[in-house]
């Protein structure tokens, strides 16, 4: 059999063999990787490297559970009895009941079929954008693709925060530390090195290879990819992981509940309607029976809503899918609803509310102060000393120095294409790359210098060094990093040509030179040098060894430079309308205290006499301590990753729902303990995106806001769907009960010519619930924004989605749909409450019917707000006034046509039925006006209680 390309050799094999006969049995260049064209025909030969899912449900069983519901079994079984019951009676003309019910049954069963495949397309859209990706080299340039089209042969770049995509021989190693546990379940790192394995040892032993769903904790490194897939180590033990199923959120476990509930409470109703009917009206025949036995189980079927779930997850997933549009993926369900709860967004400054675009302007040494000109990444802009040009003396050699140091300790790379001066890496390294090009000669002694050695930059330590050697072969260590920690591991300074011992004097100096540039809201970096021959060790090899953190003492303090990042004009009006909204918000920051503080002052975070808390303080607090802090304190500074977790732990111990933001690898466990993990799409690991419930795509704290603000919305439309559906229920209920009760009075029995009385048919309650009302509620879930959602405090996580008020006016609104409905019918008869009328018992109740149905609609202009007039944003949803005019149509048509009229019961209705049932179901509109208008008035006069009494005071 000829070999795939690339194929997969044993992982253990790939582990026991030196890196370069792996790139040999995987035909890569271990320099440039595979070509893109070898890469695509892998692709095609191995499949995409994905742990298979269970794969989808068959549709039979879509189809079984659309049915499944035990309600629509019981109407099942009631069409079973009916037709034995028609059978039994000499099978005479169609059976229309039986026929039309399982038509609506039908329909019922592909309108939820369309929604949840529609749901589940919404989802499946969503999981593409959050899928994991991966840095590659192909042809000799790095490429980030996603993790699913790694193929065996492909050359992986690793750094920190990077989620390992594929199995793979680690072939090149710096300080690589990657976090197994989701493999192995170790929680401590393993240390990775290219040193090939020399016997077969356990997975967590084997330090040459990187597993797939592995990170990358520290360091960077290169590794081949050996195995994709379910041939990974992953892939071994992936069908435990097949199973997955997707949680229901808390409120579709609530709706669930409350359709269970209300499942019971109506059949009880049904049953005490059918006894009502069989003791008040006495049944006789065998159909008599099933017409009342189906009128009971339509009414069960009819008033619980128990499509709701799956309209729930529509309505979640569209307004998912609205938040993706506007840069907020979310990645479940459920979040949605914690973030319309959330009452505190925790958020880094740089990048988030900053714009991160960082240029250094000032340069402070011993010498003096130097400014710089210009803006953005375009390397121009002169340097100035008080508005004159800087000119050589030991304040020009200092600033060389820093300038030329801060480029070299560097890992960013800056480059003109097209006229336009972009940049790789960090924005901060970025910095000092556009400030050397602006200090004439800095970058060609640069170019000088060898790098030998490096200690990377963590939000930890807050500082990283290099080992450079010059072309004379002399070693040196240069550093960079916050100043105040930078200073602790200098004891000499640079002043012109001379180095000098770092005093106390001049320590506290050049502290408060950095000082006073952090409290003019810049960044301050701080730089030093030493020499380091101890490093060299003679042999001038390209890599000295044994470099690491022990080598940053004794250094040379060159100076500080002071980078701006402006703040992003859109946070300030973001952090006002989420203060307006009950939202507080607290920058958590590893930037210094000055600089915070005054970026937090002029975002309106903190008041003028603010203050940020630093992160070394809150080492000294105990848990209670900590709590009694972030009662006050809204910005933390100075932070390590660790103390996020913390601050994320006594905000929630305070009651408080924390949405916390986050970037780097060491943020991955706030983010999981926070209520909502938010990670950065720009700046944000792999490992910070897997940890968040949603990662925004634009990196902008204003994101974050518009997301509360959509979730909230989306909340609202939840409950008014959920009102809608439950307002119009009640009132069929308590029609058929109170119309079976009434019967008497209202004049039915009279006017029913013998046999039963009853007010509706079986088929027509199914026609209200499953045709009329569908339309309205689906567009309720989409309803625009009628009250302000941002002008009220966030809701309680665990306050019910339907509350007492919404019961009682579920009550009321049925009860004012029963009366009206009741009394339409009674208008049309002779006799009853509402004398005069001349109509048949037939026309009567088409007209109750009819009355009925639109009352539903006007009910759904009511259910748009719980205080609002209907009025209000009346034409802002065109799907509901389409789904309106649908239902009228449909009702005209119901009531007009033969066929139909047979299959429904109905009869026909004149201009003066129609405009008296239009006339009478909009009562429940005015009803609902004039109680909004009570509630507002109360309202008014409760405000001008509260000003008189303000004044009087
Ligand atoms: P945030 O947490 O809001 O994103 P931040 O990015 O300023 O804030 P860190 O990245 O932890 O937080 O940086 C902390 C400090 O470390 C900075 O104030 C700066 O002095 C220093 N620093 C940042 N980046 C570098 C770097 N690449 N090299 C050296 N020092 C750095």
């Amino acid at each position: 059999m000829p070999a795939i390309p690339g194929a997969t050799p044993d992982a253990l094999d790939a582990a026991l063999a030196d890196p370069i006969e792996v790139a040999r049995r995987l035909d890569v260049d271990p320099e440039r990787g595979l070509t893109a064209a070898d890469a695509a025909t892998r692709l095609a030969a191995h499949g995409p490297n994905e742990l298979r899912s269970a794969g989808g449900t068959p549709f039979w069983r879509r189809v079984v559970a659309q049915v499944a519901d035990p309600l629509i079994l019981l109407l099942i079984a009631a069409i079973a009895v009916s037709l034995i019951a028609w059978l039994v009676e000499g099978a005479e003309g169609w059976p229309i009941d039986a026929i039309v019910i399982f038509g609506i049954i039908v329909l019922n069963a592909v309108l939820g079929l369309v929604q949840e495949s529609r749901a589940e397309r919404a989802v499946a859209a969503l999981a593409v954008m959050t899928r994991a990706r991966s840095t590659v080299l192909r042809d000799g340039t790095l490429r980030t693709v996603p993790s699913a089209e790694l193929v065996p042969g492909d050359l992986l770049v690793l750094a920190e925060g990077d989620q390992v995509g594929a199995d793979a021989r680690v072939v090149r190693a710096t300080s690589l530390q990657v976090a197994e546990a989701a493999l192995t379940g170790e929680s401590t790192t393993v240390e990775k090195h290219p040193e090939t394995l020399t016997e077969r040892v356990p997975l967590g032993d084997r330090h040459d290879m990187v597993f797939k769903g592995t990170a990358v904790s520290r360091g960077t490194g290169r590794a081949i990819v050996t195995a994709t897939g379910m041939s990974t180590e992953m892939g071994a033990i992936a069908t435990l992981l097949d199973e997955t199923v997707a949680e229901p959120t808390p409120l579709q476990v609530e709706v669930g509940h409350l359709g269970r509930t209300l499942g019971r409470i109506v059949i009880g109703i049904a049953i005490v309607v059918m006894l009502t009917v069989a003791l008040v009206q006495g049944v006789r025949t065998p159909s008599e029976w099933v017409t009342v036995l189906l009128l009971g189980v339509s009414l069960a079927v009819a008033a619980v809503p128990e499509g709701l779930p799956a309209i729930l997850s529509l309505v979640l997933a569209l307004g998912v899918q609205r938040m993706a549009r506007r840069n907020a993926v979310v990645k479940t369900l459920s979040s949605v609803e914690t973030l319309g709860s959330a009452s505190v967004i925790c958020t880094d400054k740089t990048g988030t509310l900053t714009t991160n675009q960082m240029t250094i302007q000032r340069i402070v040494t011993a010498s003096g102060t130097v400014d710089l000109g210009g803006v953005g990444y375009a390397p121009v802009g002169r340097a100035t000393v008080k508005g004159r040009p800087l000119e050589d003396g030991p304040l020009r050699t200092e600033v060389g120095i820093v300038l030329g140091a801060g480029s070299l300790a560097n890992d960013a790379q800056l480059a003109e294409r097209e006229g336009e001066w972009r940049i790789e890496g960090d924005p901060t390294e970025a910095a000092f790359l556009v400030a050397a090009r602006k200090l004439e000669g800095t970058t060609v002694e640069a170019a000088r210098y060898d790098r030998v050695g490096e200690v990377p930059f963590s939000s930890e330590r807050k500082m990283m060094s290099t080992a450079h050697r010059h072309e004379r072969g002399d070693l040196v260590v240069l550093s960079k990093g916050a100043p105040d920690v930078l200073l602790e591991h200098c004891t000499r300074i640079r002043i012109g040509p001379d180095i000098v011992p770092l005093d106390a004097v001049r320590r506290a100096r050049a502290l408060a030179d950095a000082e006073a540039l952090s409290e003019e809201a810049f960044r301050t970096i701080g730089v030093a040098y030493r020499p380091a021959p101890e490093l060299g060790g003679g042999d001038g090899g390209p890599d000295v060894t044994g470099f690491d953190e022990s080598a940053e003492h004794d250094l040379v303090y060159a100076g500080v430079v002071g980078i701006i990042d402006p703040p992003r004009p859109e946070v300030r009006p973001a952090i006002a309308e989420a203060r307006a909204a009950g939202i507080r918000v607290v920058m958590i920051t590893g930037d210094h205290p000055a600089t915070a503080a005054r970026i937090a002052r002029d975002l309106g975070i903190i008041d003028e006499d603010g203050i940020a808390l630093p992160g070394a303080r809150l080492d000294g607090m105990d848990d209670r301590q900590l709590r009694d802090a972030v009662r006050t304190v809204s910005v933390f500074a100075r932070v390590a990753p660790q103390h996020k977790l913390r601050i994320v732990d006594a905000l929630q111990a305070e009651g408080l729902i924390v949405a916390m933001t986050g970037d780097g690898v060491n943020d991955a466990p706030a983010l999981k303990s926070a209520d909502i993990g938010i990670a950065m799409g720009i700046t944000g690991t792999e490992v910070t995106k897997e940890a968040a419930n949603m990662v925004l795509a634009d990196d902008d704290f204003a994101t974050i806001v518009h997301a509360v603000r959509e979730g909230r919305g989306i909340f609202d439309d939840i409950r008014k769907f959920l009102r809608y559906l439950l307002y119009s229920n009640m009132g069929e209920v308590l029609t058929v009960f109170l119309g079976v009760v009434f019967a008497g009075a209202l004049g039915f029995t009279a006017a029913s010519e013998g046999g039963l009385v009853l007010p509706l048919v079986a088929t027509q309650i199914l026609w209200i619930n499953l045709v009329t009302d569908s339309g309205p509620a689906l567009a309720m879930g989409v309803d625009p924004e009628i009250d302000d959602v941002m002008a009220r405090p966030p809701r309680g996580l665990h306050d019910r989605a339907i509350d007492l008020g919404m019961w009682i006016g579920i009550g009321v609104t049925g009860l004012v749909i029963a009366v009206i409905t009741l009394l339409t019918m009674d208008m049309f008869l002779p006799g009853g409450i509402v004398p005069g009328g001349t109509d048949t018992f037939d026309v009567a109740r088409t007209a109750g019917f009819t009355t009925l149905v639109f009352a539903g609609l006007f009910t759904a202009f009511n259910a748009r707000s719980a205080t609002s007039s209907a009025f209000r944003g009346l034409f802002t949803n065109r799907w509901l006034w389409g789904a309106v005019a649908l239902a009228v149509v449909l009702q005209v048509a119901v009531v007009s046509l033969p066929p139909l009229q047979v299959a429904f019961g109905t009869a026909p209705l004149d201009g003066v039925h129609w405009l008296v049932c239009a006339g009478m179901a909009s009562v429940v509109l005015w009803v609902e006006e004039l109680r909004k208008l009570g509630i507002l008035l109360a309202t008014r006069r409760r405000a001008d209680g509260a000003g008189a009494r303000f004044r009087a005071a």
